[in-house]
């Protein structure tokens, strides 16, 4: 059968679509020009007419999934900004977020055939202050981040206003689950930070996807000193990511729930020392080396994905080797 991954390009959508072909299913990718669909097309030769692209420009325009979801019997929603270059939050993410999101859910409510729709969704969805230990869990919601929007208008902080967008967007999703009624079922999944191999093209740095861009920064020296981030900062490789689609997909008992994808807390002195190790002539801050923990951090784990979607998920230090490796061999390039 045949799925729709939206923004096949994206560093996340690209392993999912990579997957589903691995798997045996035939992938159709939407992607804002067929030009940007050319590095996949390369790499996604060997699987001939079982992988197809097709153009949506737009994810604010009504009815711009109309076509694209014709004949499909599950799709991957994954198509969404994610970027800290915010001028107005409504324009640049919260729109194309929430309204991207309902046109597809409205063109497939439109359509025979399909039987599940999975949406990346986020922790950003989910994440709110707590005091530490507090373990994170799928019952909660971020309820804070579009009202700080509302009160700050264009003020507000780039994070913030992403943060708004998947929570919006995932709460509006739940909305028209439950008041349409559609003859499908739909899932989040909902990721901390991602790393892990990109398989896009990157033709510069600044094309680096934006989790992984944090990452960058200390590889490539542009860190003086080790960001003590937050106590709910969390991390996921992309593959298992993409597993939790692909299972989100198949797993009938997957139907209704969100699924926090994690593999655990994200020290960023933690990367560094790893980043160091591996790449001792770079200049990696050093900070203070082994001491990963401040004792303020929450839990943020991925129990549920574990058990119902049979992740085993990829530790930190295989997954910052492994997403190390591919930006070096980038760095050749650009
Ligand atoms: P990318 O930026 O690599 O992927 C985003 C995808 O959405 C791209 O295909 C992009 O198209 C498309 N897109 C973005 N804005 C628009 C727009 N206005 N109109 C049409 N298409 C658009 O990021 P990720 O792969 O990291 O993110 C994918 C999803 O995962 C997003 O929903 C994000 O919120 C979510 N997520 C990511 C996390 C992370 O740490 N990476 C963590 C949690 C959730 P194009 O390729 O043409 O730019």
């Amino acid at each position: 059968s045949k799925i729709l991954v939206t923004g096949i390009t994206g560093f996340i959508a690209a392993h999912v679509a990579e997957q589903l072909l691995a798997a045996g299913f035939r992938v159709r990718g939407t992607v804002r020009s067929l030009a940007k669909a050319e590095h996949l097309k390369q790499r996604f030769a060997s699987y001939g007419d079982k992988v197809e692209f097709t153009v949506v420009e737009d994810l604010e325009k009504d009815g711009g999934f109309d076509e694209a979801v014709k004949g499909v019997a599950g799709i991957a929603h994954v198509a969404s900004p994610f970027h800290y270059k915010v001028e107005d939050p409504w324009k640049d993410l919260i729109n194309p977020a929430v309204r991207g999101t309902l046109s597809l859910l409205e063109a497939a409510a439109a359509t025979e055939g399909i039987h599940r729709v999975v949406i990346t969704s986020s922790f950003a969805a989910i994440a709110h202050p707590a005091a530490p230990g507090y373990k994170f869990t799928e019952e909660d919601w971020n309820n804070w981040a579009l009202k700080e929007v509302e009160e700050k208008g264009k003020d507000v902080a780039p994070a913030v206003a992403y943060r708004a967008s998947k929570a919006e967007a995932e709460r509006k999703t739940w909305t028209f689950v439950k008041e349409r009624k559609p003859k499908f079922d739909v899932v989040t999944i909902n990721p901390v930070f991602v790393f892990g191999p990109i398989i896009t093209d990157v033709p510069s740095p600044d094309a680096i996807p934006t989790s992984v861009g944090l990452l960058y920064k200390y590889l490539a020296g542009e860190h003086k000193s080790i960001d003590a981030g937050s106590p709910s900062n969390a991390f996921v490789d992309v593959r298992d990511v993409a597993k939790a689609h692909v299972e989100a997909l198949v797993r009938p008992e997957a139907g209704g729930q969100r699924f926090l994808t994690s593999a655990g807390t994200l020290s960023w002195q933690e990367v560094a020392d790893i980043l160091r190790e591996l790449y001792p002539d770079r200049p990696i801050p050093k900070g203070n080396p082994g001491k990963i923990r401040n004792g303020d951090e929450t839990i943020v784990y991925g129990e549920r994905a574990n058990k119902v979607l049979g992740i085993d998920f990829i530790q930190l230090k295989q997954s910052v080797k492994d997403t190390a490796e591919i930006l070096v061999q980038l760095e050749k390039k650009w």
